[in-house]
């Protein structure tokens, strides 16, 4: 049997990274053994909608590459398209198969029409935590009939439908990742399926469709695990065979913390906005949770599905550490092509508002010395405007008390003066004459080393590191060297 495998996110407005990874590792493991990867949006929670949560979703999912071709996807005009054999591939549009499956386990007799409102439920949950038990249901509807229900349903008393669990049954299942797991029916709830609006539940609308989408095996999060024993028994219910499941461990913070949004960025879509490359996202992610048997870090998506597997994935959580996702997408930053990294870096020096829309021609050079001077140290593209202000303005002021020491060492106006000398006698500050200057001072001077090099730094951009001082010279050019210098000059009293 071919593996049919899907990524199910119900449509929130962002994409957390933990789903990103579920769906990546669906992915990997699809291609892996020349399978089907689909996208199914689970939309039965109307109270949880977001408009355009869908559209959004997709796009993410495009940028970071882990594409699918069977599902809701994104047309030319942005718009929503269904594509595949299987569809519709969004729940809020399946719902007449969710009322005819629910049907037919009413006849069976494994499940219930439930009339208890709001309030007694809230009731029965306040007895059972005030005695110390697990809140659940207590089975009030379980044995009314099914004939004198649907006459109260005829009625138009509201109503929901819940699963008849048996009680006091073992349900086992052999999960990929954690082993063979067992549950009590008694421990669990007799989960409403159907509610009162009509629409699903998610476990029941997630069981029927990844039956009728033939899929093979499940690979999700964690927090399903718990969902798991009364999906197995669904699938009982209805007499299918029940997919293998996998549930992946959980995303932590290095504090060893659930990952959530209040700790800062979670979401795709942050992380797309602050300029990480989605090939190095995509590569960090899957390392959280999983490592291939060879140990590689670095690895295209190529070699990602040619290492994958799911034995490999980790029982404990994976951690989520920023700092080594920054040393990820440096090093994908280092090997790029500088134009094409001068591209990506555009817009991020427009949003600044360093550079106009229509400036962006006639500044591209500027950019691009910018970010070849930023290339090696980068961890994210909007960091490559950090070293602007740099470079703008005729005067620079000493960053820090130690760079003003700096200007104060007894070489510091000698070798400051003889550099200005140097600039108003050269016609231009070209890459020749910044690669020469350093040495024409060391030898007018006899100033050599640090005492040379960190003063002329200092007093050309206040700050005693940043990049090789040869390309500031060249980027400042004659006027603005001659202005700083003069500047600075001043300042030290000279
Ligand atoms: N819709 C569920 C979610 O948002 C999917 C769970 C599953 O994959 O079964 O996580």
């Amino acid at each position: 049997m071919s593996v049919r495998v899907r990524f199910a996110p119900s449509p929130t407005g962002f994409v957390h990274i933990g789903s990103l990874r579920t769906a990546l590792y669906n992915y990997l493991f699809a291609m892996k053994n020349n399978g089907e990867y689909i996208l199914r949006v689970e939309d039965t929670d109307r109270t949880r909608l977001v408009e355009g949560a869908v559209e959004g979703m997709l796009d993410a999912m495009k940028w970071a590459g882990v594409n699918h071709v069977e599902g809701p996807c994104l047309g030319e005009k942005g718009e929503v398209l269904q594509i595949g054999n299987f569809g519709p591939y969004v729940q809020s549009e399946r719902l007449e198969l969710y009322g005819k499956y629910a049907e037919q386990l009413l006849e069976a007799g494994k499940a219930y029409y439930c009339f208890c409102d709001r309030e007694r439920l809230e009731k029965v949950r306040e007895a059972q935590k005030a005695e110390g038990q697990t809140a659940k249901y207590d089975g009030h509807c379980r044995n009314i009939s099914l004939e004198d229900a649907r006459k109260r349903v005829a009625a138009g008393e509201p109503h929901v439908v819940r699963l008849r669990l048996p009680e006091n049954r073992e349900i086992t299942f052999d999960d990929a990742v954690r082993g063979v797991v067992t549950f009590n029916t008694d421990e669990l709830d007799d989960q409403v399926l159907m509610k009162q609006d009509g629409f699903p539940t998610y476990h029941m609308a997630v069981i029927v469709d990844d039956h009728l989408m033939g899929i093979t095996h499940v690979i999700r999060g964690e927090e399903w695990l718990s969902s798991t024993p009364k999906h197995v028994y669904l699938y009982e219910a209805f007499g299918w065979e029940a997919p293998q499941f996998v549930h992946l461990p959980n995303i932590l913070n290095i504090e060893k913390k659930k990952l959530s949004k209040r700790q800062g960025d979670v979401a795709v879509e942050d992380f797309k906005v602050k300029g990480y490359l989605p090939e190095a996202l995509i590569n960090y992610v899957a390392l959280v949770g999983w490592s291939p048997e060879d140990n590689s870090e670095k690895m295209t998506m190529a070699e990602m599905i040619e290492k994958f597997s799911l034995d490999r994935v980790s029982k404990s959580g994976g951690v989520f550490d920023v700092n080594k996702l920054n040393w990820m997408n440096g090093l994908y930053i280092k090997e790029m092509d500088l134009d094409a990294l001068t591209e990506l870096c555009i817009p991020y020096f427009v949003e600044k508002g360093y550079v106009l829309e229509n400036e962006i021609e006639a500044k591209r050079d500027f950019m691009k010395t910018i970010t070849k001077l930023s290339q090696d140290s980068m961890n994210y593209l909007a960091e490559v405007t950090n070293l602007v202000p740099m470079f703008i303005g005729e005067t620079v002021e000493p960053e820090n008390e130690e760079t003003l020491e700096m200007l104060k060492i007894e070489e510091a106006p000698v070798v400051i003066s003889c550099f200005k000398t140097l600039v108003e006698g050269t016609e231009t500050v070209d890459q020749a004459f910044a690669s020469t200057v350093m040495k024409a001072i060391q030898k007018e001077t006899g100033v050599k080393g640090k005492n040379l090099f960190m003063p002329v730094r200092a007093a050309i951009s206040g700050q005693l590191h940043g990049p090789d001082l040869v390309a500031i010279i060249e980027l400042l050019g004659k006027d603005l060297l001659i202005k700083r210098l003069e500047h600075t000059l001043k300042t030290i009293g000279k």
